[in-house]
């Protein structure tokens, strides 16, 4: 990278992260005012060109940021949460310093600010001893180098495998690592780590406190809205689904799932379920009804192969994704922003590991 492109990266990346910032503002602000504030705010935008979606229900949403563009939040005991509104990270305070889950860059340096903050305010030391990764992507680990070379650093042995190929320096590898289970003892305090196999990536696992009935499953389980596009972008769909049951059979009370500004409650799993099982039956049900026929008279002709596939799996999405909208507009946050490119995750995944081919099985 040149330093000219450098400094537009880093001109176009301060940019977002102020306009973020002050985006995720709004619907905390909407909350409070039962809305009023959204509708103004509205009226005040000028017109983009961009689509416009359904309003988020405000269950979805968290609590306000503060100036910094940050909440943090006790669980329970030593345990807090933070959020910038679009990813969370988890730490315990100990008696022989922090253990800190996950460390996603968007919210950066106020990692460092609010566990300063509830550190002051407990009267236990600030500094970050351990840093545990849910899993390998730089969107949730990507800001691990703020906590220095003598951090401990435990992850699943994939996930030092894959951070060894891509040799980030943002994401140092693990100098802990597991196969099965670890549990993480810090000054009084502990946490349960897990695998359970690949699902969402093949190194994520799930951290359990049990003191305090938290689970954090990362990039699994969205609390009040649609997954994130393509089922979040998971490696591995049908174990990514199982997922959802494996998290369930933890008693926790409080979920944490690395996304969004708010906490989730096991209504909020359940209710994902559900929307997994809708989208699941109306993907089928629309494989079973579009005919495929026009896509290969229209693309067939000119030899465009290609064609006949997008334009046929994008009606099969459409038709899936179409019912599931209607029904969780109102009860999950961006189900019309998200949902067709879930459809379209699944739809591949039936095809590719549950060998439901449609017009592209076995010839007759
Ligand atoms: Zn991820």
């Amino acid at each position: 990278m040149t330093s000219e492109s450098a400094e537009t990266t880093g001109a176009n990346r301060r940019t977002f992260l102020k306009t973020a910032t002050a985006a995720a503002a709004v619907p905390a602000a909407a909350v409070l005012v039962g809305g009023v504030a959204d509708t103004a705010a509205a009226a005040d935008t000028p017109s983009s060109g961009l689509p416009d979606y359904a309003p988020v229900p405000s269950g979805a949403v968290g609590p306000a940021l503060n100036a910094e563009g940050y909440y943090v939040g006790q669980i329970k005991g030593n345990l807090y949460w933070i959020t910038d509104a679009y990813y969370q990270a988890m730490f315990l305070t100990t008696r022989e310093g922090v253990v800190l889950v996950d460390a996603p860059p968007t919210t950066g340096h106020n990692l460092l600010r609010a566990i300063e903050q509830v550190t002051r305010a407990n009267g236990k030391p600030s500094k970050v001893t351990h840093l545990v990764y849910s899993h390998n992507h730089a969107d949730h680990i990507g800001a691990a180098s703020l906590f220095g070379k003598d951090v401990v650093r435990i992850a699943h042995t994939e996930a030092r495998r894959l951070l060894r190929i891509d040799n980030d320096p943002n994401r140092p590898e693990p100098n802990v690592v597991f196969d099965d289970r670890y549990t993480l003892h810090v000054g009084g305090e502990r946490l349960e780590l897990a695998y359970h196999g690949p699902n969402h990536s093949p190194d994520n696992i799930f951290i359990y406190a049990p003191d305090y009935a938290t689970l954090m499953l990362v990039d699994v389980l969205f609390p009040g809205w649609a997954p994130f596009k393509g089922l979040a972008a998971s490696s591995d769909i049908p174990a990514w689904i199982k997922a959802h049951d494996i998290a369930l059979d933890y008693p926790w009370q409080t979920l944490v799932g690395g996304h969004l500004g708010r906490l989730g409650v096991r209504d909020d799993a359940t209710l994902q379920k559900q929307y997994m099982a809708d989208l699941l039956a109306s993907t089928r049900a629309a494989e079973a009804d579009v005919d495929p026929t026009p896509f290969y008279e229209k693309y067939g002709p000119s030899g465009n192969s290609w064609a006949i596939f997008k334009a046929y799996l994008d009606a099969v999405a459409e038709a899936a994704a179409a019912p599931v909208v209607s029904k969780y507009i109102s009860l999950l946050g961006a189900a019309d922003v998200f949902t067709f490119d879930n459809a379209t995750a699944l739809i591949e995944s039936l095809r590719i590991d549950f060998g439901e081919l449609g017009p592209f099985g076995i010839r007759p």
